[in-house]
């Protein structure tokens, strides 16, 4: 099996390592194509008003000075000779759970890989800096767990599975559960304001002081409890409970 890894905090983060140890968990042909510097909060961004560079850091491995899904997008058709089997994306620093996901470029590699119709995982280890366990420990306990059963489960083309891991020692974790996206209350995190050093206003966004109210059978209640979440994502975003109202609004 040739799985490609990626992530959207670059090339150089702790959370990549993880991710390739695990990935050779279930193969020896591991390639990396992942981007130059942290992308986080990029989206399913393509970069279209800069050249992007492929720079090569050993065999099959290269980072590209993109976004994750440049990266995606350029391993595929530069860098690797035949598609992989598998594409993973991760571990992220950090939750991608509710619908923070449409602004994650780790899920966002996924969407990608999907799209190329290749089975595509993201991996994301909920953070609590407070803790004493290592922050990855839930994920190198649980991740091939996790995945192991979605290589051959029965997803349909343009579907991807979201995977995070609770911000808890290993030994700790309930276990893994099947779930359906949430939804965070709308407090979009914070804006702070200053005044850079020629005076200049500036505003800079955080992540911090999200709310959700927790929903039964979401990512954010598994997680919550202390489980890994599992979340089958679909491309496809129409609403079809209301393709019939509004059809019925245009017709003459
Ligand atoms: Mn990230």
């Amino acid at each position: 099996m040739r799985i490609l890894v990626t992530n959207d905090d670059g090339i150089f983060a702790p959370g990549l390592k993880v991710l390739e140890d695990i990935a050779a968990e279930f193969s020896d042909d591991i390639w990396v194509c992942a981007p130059h510097e942290e992308q986080s909060g990029a989206g399913h961004s393509l970069t279209l008003n800069a050249p992007v560079r492929l720079h090569t850091h050993g065999p099959r491995r290269f980072s590209v000075t993109g976004t994750p899904t440049d990266s995606v997008t350029l391993g595929l058709r530069k860098v690797m000779d035949s598609p992989p089997d598998l594409i993973l994306s991760g571990v992220n620093r950090g939750a991608n759970l509710g619908d923070d996901i449409t602004y994650s470029g780790t899920v966002s590699a996924a969407i990608e890989g999907a799209l190329a119709g290749i089975r595509s995982i993201a991996l994301s280890q909920v953070l609590n800096r407070s803790a004493e366990h290592e922050q990855f420990d839930a994920t190198r306990k649980w991740a091939a767990k996790a995945i192991a059963p979605l290589l051959d489960a029965p997803l349909p083309e343009r579907t991807l599975v979201n995977v995070n891991f609770p911000p808890i020692a290993g030994e700790k974790v309930a276990g893994i559960r099947a779930v359906r996206q949430g939804f965070h209350d709308y407090s979009r995190g914070s804006v702070v304001e200053g005044k850079d050093p020629r005076g200049l206003p500036y505003y800079w966004f955080g992540l911090h002081a999200i709310e959700h109210t927790l929903d039964h059978g979401t990512d954010l209640e598994a997680i919550d409890e202390g489980f890994v979440s599992v979340t089958p994502l679909q491309l496809d975003l129409t609403h079809h409970t209301s393709l019939e109202a509004l059809a019925g609004r245009y017709s003459q």
